[in-house]
Formats: C-alpha cells, sequence, structure tokens
C-alpha cells in the first residue's frame, strides 16, 4: 500500500514526489513515457528561475528527477488504465494489469499537442509533420520549413529552428500573436523568420519522401496560397490527458481537471498538479508550485483519515 501515487512524471508530477518522499510518504511516480513531459521536448528554457543563463529541458528533466529519486521517489514506467475508489482505498491499474493500492492520488498527466485535423495531416506524421522541434528539428537543415501557431511554443520552438533551417514560416491565424513580448521581439529581429497573418492551414501534400506543401487560406480574404515546405511543426496548443479517469473526477467545460486552492479535484483523496488542472498559466513555475501544495496536501489527507 503506497500512501501517495503520481500519475505522471513532468516538473508537476516530479516536484509532488519530491516533497511526498521528503515527507517520509511511501509514494510511487507512474510515468508512460519518459519523465520531464513537455519540458523534456523543450529545447532551451529562459524563465525558470535560478538558471540565469536559461537551461536545457532535458537537463533540467534529469536534475528535477535526480532530486525526487534521491529523497526515496519510485519510479515505475506505465500507462494507468483505471483509477477506482473502494472504501477509503485508490486502486490504480495499468495497462498490463499491474494493480497498486494507495491512499492518495496525484493526477500529473498534463497534456498532449493537439491537432490540426487538416487533410494529410496523419498522412505525413513523422515524413514532415511534426509537434516537436526538438526532436525532428536537425532533420530540417538548410529546408524551408512552417510553423502553425502563434503562441509561446510556436514562436520560441520556431526561432530554435532558424539553428537549421533556411527559412521558417510562422503561420498565424490572426494578424497578433499570443507569444510572450520578449520572444515576439526576437522572432520580428530574426532575417529567417517570416510571418503569415490571418491564415489557416487547409491542407498538407507531399510525395514518397515527404512534405512538399501546405495550403493556406487567408481568413480576411479568403484568398488560397500555398508555402512549399519540406517540415510543418504544429503548435496549436494542447489537449489535457484525462482519457483513463472515466468521468471519475469534475472537469471544467475544455475538459481540464477543476480543484480547489489545496490542489483537490471533487474526489476527496485525489489532487490534481500543472498543466492538467484547470488553471490560467501553464508554467514549470507554476507546475513545481502545484505538485508542492497537492503533495501537502495529500500528506494533511493521509494524517486526518488514516
Ligand atoms: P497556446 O498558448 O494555446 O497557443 C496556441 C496557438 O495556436 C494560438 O496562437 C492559437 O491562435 C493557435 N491556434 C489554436 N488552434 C488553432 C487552429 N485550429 N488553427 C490555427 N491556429 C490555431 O499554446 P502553446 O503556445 O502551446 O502554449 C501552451 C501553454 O504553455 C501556454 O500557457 C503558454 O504560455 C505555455 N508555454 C510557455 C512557454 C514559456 O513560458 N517559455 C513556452 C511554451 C508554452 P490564437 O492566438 O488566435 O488563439
Amino acid at each position: 500500500m503506497y500512501d501517495v501515487i503520481i500519475i505522471g512524471g513532468g516538473p508537476a508530477g516530479l516536484t509532488a514526489g519530491l516533497y511526498t518522499s521528503r515527507a517520509r510518504l511511501k509514494s510511487l511516480l507512474i510515468e508512460k513515457g519518459f519523465t520531464g513531459g513537455q519540458v523534456m521536448t523543450t529545447e532551451w528554457i529562459e524563465n525558470y528561475p535560478g538558471f540565469e543563463e536559461g537551461i536545457g529541458g532535458a537537463e533540467l528533466s534529469r536534475k528535477m528527477e535526480t532530486q525526487a529519486v534521491k529523497f526515496g521517489l519510485e519510479i515505475v514506467q506505465g500507462s494507468v488504465i483505471e483509477i477506482a475508489v473502494v472504501g477509503g482505498i485508490r486502486k490504480v491499474t495499468l495497462e498490463d494489469g499491474t494493480r497498486y493500492d494507495t491512499k492518495s492520488i496525484i493526477l500529473a498527466t498534463g497534456s498532449n499537442p493537439r491537432p490540426l485535423k487538416i487533410e494529410g495531416e496523419d498522412e505525413y506524421r513523422g515524413r514532415g509533420v511534426s509537434y516537436c522541434a526538438t526532436c525532428d528539428g536537425a532533420f530540417f537543415k538548410d529546408e524551408t520549413l512552417a510553423v502553425i501557431g502563434g503562441g509561446d511554443s510556436a514562436v520560441e520552438e520556431g526561432l530554435f529552428l532558424t539553428k537549421f533551417a533556411k527559412t521558417v514560416y510562422i503561420v498565424h491565424r490572426r494578424d497578433s500573436l499570443r507569444a510572450a513580448k520578449v520572444v515576439q521581439e526576437r522572432a520580428f529581429a530574426n532575417p529567417k523568420i517570416k510571418f503569415v497573418w490571418d491564415s489557416v492551414p487547409e491542407k498538407i501534400e507531399g510525395n514518397e519522401s515527404g512534405v512538399t506543401t501546405l495550403h493556406i487560406k487567408n481568413v480576411k480574404t479568403g484568398e488560397q496560397s500555398r508555402l512549399d515546405v519540406g517540415g510543418i511543426f504544429i503548435y496549436v496548443g494542447y489537449n489535457p490527458n484525462i482519457e483513463f479517469l472515466k468521468g471519475l473526477v469534475e472537469l471544467n467545460e475544455n475538459n481540464y481537471i477543476v480543484a480547489d486552492e489545496n490542489m483537490s479535484s471533487s474526489v476527496p483523496g485525489i489532487f490534481v498538479a500543472g498543466d492538467v488542472r484547470a488553471k490560467p498559466l501553464k508554467q514549470i513555475a507554476t507546475a513545481v508550485g502545484d505538485g508542492a501544495v497537492a503533495a501537502v496536501a495529500a500528506e494533511k489527507y493521509i494524517e486526518e483519515k488514516f
């Protein structure tokens, strides 16, 4: 029987694990892929305090994991398919049939890149269509690329892609960006970046070697045009990872988990942290804050109920 099971190994889950382990709670973190979450696929981070020159996403992830494990956090790889509440005990089932019992749970499953859902996207996924510049950028040396979106991810990763690409088109559906101003300034000053405003992607075409063309439409004029590109990086937001919960906890209208200021979900003993929680600002800094609060709340819950 665990005191706490943390589901998801991004900054929120790893911070929760650091805090619960230091509280000497028997803690297990279950991660379906690799620890670090989206941070792991972010090339460079310069707004996480304490690293004045910035830090690589992979290095920050590794540091967070090492620190939590040092205090006793157990980490297993597995995909949770069900959580059941039986009396005071929560039962967590993995895809391979493994079952764990626990007194409390912290949900820190984050979110996954949202697809555009346009023709050709699935067909060319992994053959020119990507959701991760850190993972795939280096394959596109001297190519012309398109990045879709106008948020922090699109503009930051677009800037990163200029290390390899000849030209990076940032295709955005409005005429102003959502990204942080400092990132915008850098992008406007970069001669390799060209903005395509008020435009949405309509179709991706290619051949046996991969993507060749992005068809776009100007939403103001209705004019259709094409960009000849060797790769397309899609950054149009994220969907929360909540499928395995099957309606167990309350969600908001966008499917993010609703929690109170102690990170408690609608089900007692089940806490939430990080990007999967309904909240206004999704950052590493807010994820680690959530993780710490959820861990302390879980500790209090166990003290009171067990
Ligand atoms: P986001 O902020 O939700 O931005 C998504 C972008 O895609 C928006 O510009 C949106 O346009 C556009 N978009 C959405 N659906 C679209 C569609 N169907 N077709 C075309 N364009 C579409 O997502 P994000 O940039 O991935 O960021 C997610 C969260 O992580 C944010 O809270 C962000 O601040 C945070 N983040 C922070 C950092 C950092 O601090 N360094 C880095 C990365 C991400 P509109 O603007 O018109 O809505």
